[in-house]
């Protein structure tokens, strides 16, 4: 925590993540809600993919060393008081980024589980669960994985219902980080957006009305980044979470009915 007046009220926040090309998710939509939420932003990127609203055509994994090099320079100047991290693609990305965060702490670190797109396309590595269960859950103040990252995290099947998805609970309250917030989106209720905080064995929802929209593309970056950003700005978690939930919503209402692109489009910051 900075003792700068400049900072306190415009935290330095960082994101660790994977560029979008098409910027609706990764990297340009963190910038984007980290800049909207009163942030500076700064990042680091693991991975270039080529990509638009309709999917993924390649990924380009950034050489090691380059990752190392963006961390030095950012951490070695700028007074980062918050971490976002996002894709990172393998294991190695893990370890390079597990063992800075380590060494420069910063105060608050949220931890995106980045796995699989909506549409279906493979962000990390398969063997790579393991390593960011051991690595980096227990450096986070909070994680935040959808339903399929979730699951996968504790070895679990997809649930379909809300009862499947209390049965995650307890698997996910016995991973090694401090609190988890599991997003409810992929459940795709009719009505209500329910997302579940777990911290310090207790559980709390926060349920706001559903917004029906094909142009949800980047939402999970955008949910993270901003969160990254509020606890930089010294809220507590959980108004943290609620507040950054009340920044999705709205960013998902802004761009429900815009046109960019064919595909899944992006929210608006
Ligand atoms: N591309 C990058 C670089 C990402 O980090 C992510 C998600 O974290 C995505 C794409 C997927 O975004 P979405 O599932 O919202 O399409």
């Amino acid at each position: 925590r900075s003792s700068n007046t400049h900072s306190r009220h415009k935290p330095i926040v960082l994101t660790i993540a994977g560029s979008d090309s098409g910027g609706g998710a990764g990297i340009q939509a963190d910038i984007k809600a980290i800049s909207a939420t009163g942030g500076y932003a700064c990042s680091v990127i693991t991975a270039l993919t080529a990509q638009n609203t309709r999917g993924v055509s390649a990924v380009h994994p950034v050489p090691q060393e380059m990752i190392r090099a963006q961390l030095e320079a950012v951490f070695g100047d700028l007074q980062v008081t918050a971490v976002k991290v996002g894709m990172l693609g393998d294991s190695a990305t893990i370890g390079t980024v597990a063992e800075v965060l380590r060494r420069y702490r910063p105060a608050h670190l949220v931890v995106d589980p980045v796995m699989v797109s909506a549409n279906g396309d493979m962000l990390l590595a398969e063997d790579a669960v393991n390593s960011l269960r051991q690595e980096l859950l227990p450096l986070a103040d909070v994680i935040t994985p959808n339903l399929p990252e979730a699951a996968a995290l504790i070895g679990a099947r997809l649930p379909a219902t809300l009862s499947g998805v209390e049965s995650l609970f307890e698997g996910l309250g016995n991973l090694d980080c401090a609190a988890v917030l599991l997003k409810g989106g992929f459940l795709q209720q009719e009505s209500r957006s329910p997302d579940w905080l777990l911290s310090g064995g207790e559980v709390r929802c926060f349920d706001t009305p559903r917004v029906i929209t094909a142009n949800t593309h980047g939402t999970g970056c955008t949910l993270s980044a901003a969160l990254a950003c509020y606890l930089g700005q010294g809220l507590a978690l959980e108004m943290a979470v609620s507040t950054a939930k009340h920044y999705i919503d709205k960013a998902i209402l802004a761009g429900s009915n815009l046109r960019i692109g064919q595909g899944r489009g992006p929210v608006e910051h």
